[in-house]
């Protein structure tokens, strides 16, 4: 079996920076993506907080990062990534279909959606529920969309909408938000979103389709009923770390814990991005973290061969 130098899993935003630096570096790169290259740049309709890019379409980007790493020789694989062990003096990385060992593992896998777990979510999944308003927004054209969530994804994503839905109400379960100033000043000053405060959703109804929230008040216990067709749910994320087979340092919610060479407690093993404990979590921290842990991997690499030759 191929012994890689770098094995990338996931191709967001920090896989592909990953990716060109290790590819950059002559080291033999391989990224694994189940979806398409991108990540969560293909949920995001436009990007304005990106050094050099006023303003610049998430998909664009994406494609722009991908040509950008394989033009320095990334390799990149569409196939679903269920477990990573590490085995001394490297890892062997098990796809559905294969395979794959490597001297260094850069675990950029970015995270999934948090659900509400409430009653009606599943069963509506696709049918009114959707977690990706760049995705699905345009199915609710002229109608009632409900978003949940107070976050920088739930604001920015309840102001996309406004260019399709004839109202937004934008549900959320205190009297703040934790999202950006600037993001909530722009979705306060359109006339289509009205936000209602102190409430969550605790059931989602309809016939087929989703046509109504029972929502209850945080404050008070008063239920209300709330006519809505589209459901956008914005809760937050839980990084996609499952596939780690030995044990790696986290924190209560999951996020791995690195040194300042983004590398884990296992010798090799870097993770970056969204799955990785850190203050915030944006494009431009994904890309820093992938920078030093490519750097990282390099200088790792370049060691273990040293001390290789040396033993020979
Ligand atoms: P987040 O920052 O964790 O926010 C989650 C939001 O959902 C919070 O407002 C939270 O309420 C609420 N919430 C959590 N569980 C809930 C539940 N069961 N029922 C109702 N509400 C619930 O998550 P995020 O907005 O997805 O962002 C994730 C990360 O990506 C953040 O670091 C964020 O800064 C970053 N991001 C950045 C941008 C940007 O800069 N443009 C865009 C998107 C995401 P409480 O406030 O009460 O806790």
């Amino acid at each position: 079996m191929e012994m890689y130098d770098v094995i990338i899993v996931g191709a967001g935003p920090a896989g592909l920076c990953a990716g060109m630096y290790t590819a950059r570096f002559n080291l033999n790169s391989v990224a694994i993506e189940k979806g398409l290259p991108g990540g969560e740049l293909l949920n995001t309709e436009g990007i304005e907080d990106y050094p050099g890019f006023e303003y610049i379409r998430g998909a664009e980007l994406a494609e722009r990062m991908e040509n950008h790493a394989k033009k320095f020789g990334l390799q990149i694989l569409n196939e679903t990534v269920v477990g990573i062990k590490h085995h001394g003096d490297h890892f062997v990385v098990r796809t559905e279909q294969h395979s794959y060992r490597s001297l260094t593992v850069i675990l950029t896998a970015g995270g999934t959606p948090i659900k509400l777990n409430v009653p009606g979510e599943l069963e509506y999944a696709g049918r009114g529920v959707s977690y990706c308003a760049v995705c699905d927004g345009a199915f609710f054209r002229d109608q009632v969309i409900t978003v949940v969530g107070g976050g920088d994804a739930a604001v920015e994503e309840a102001h996309f909408l406004t260019k399709y839905g004839s109202k937004i109400y934008v549900v959320h379960r205190r009297d703040k938000f934790r999202a950006q100033a600037i993001l909530q000043q722009r979705l306060l000053a359109e006339p289509k979103v009205e936000v209602i405060w102190d409430h969550v959703v605790e059931g989602i109804k309809g016939n087929g389709e989703v046509d109504r929230l029972m929502l209850r008040n945080t404050r008070t216990g008063e239920p209300r009923e709330l006519k809505t067709s589209g459901l956008f749910i914005f809760v937050g994320f839980t990084p996609n770390t499952g596939v780690l087979e030995d044990h790696v340092e986290h924190d209560a919610n999951g996020y791995l814990i690195t040194n300042e060479r983004m590398e884990t407690v296992i010798p090799g093993l870097f993770a970056a991005g969204d799955v990785r404990v850190q203050l915030t979590r944006q494009i431009t921290t994904a890309v820093g973290d992938a920078t030093t842990a490519a750097v990282a991997a390099e200088k790792y690499i370049a060691k273990l061969k040293d001390a290789m030759t040396v033993g020979k």
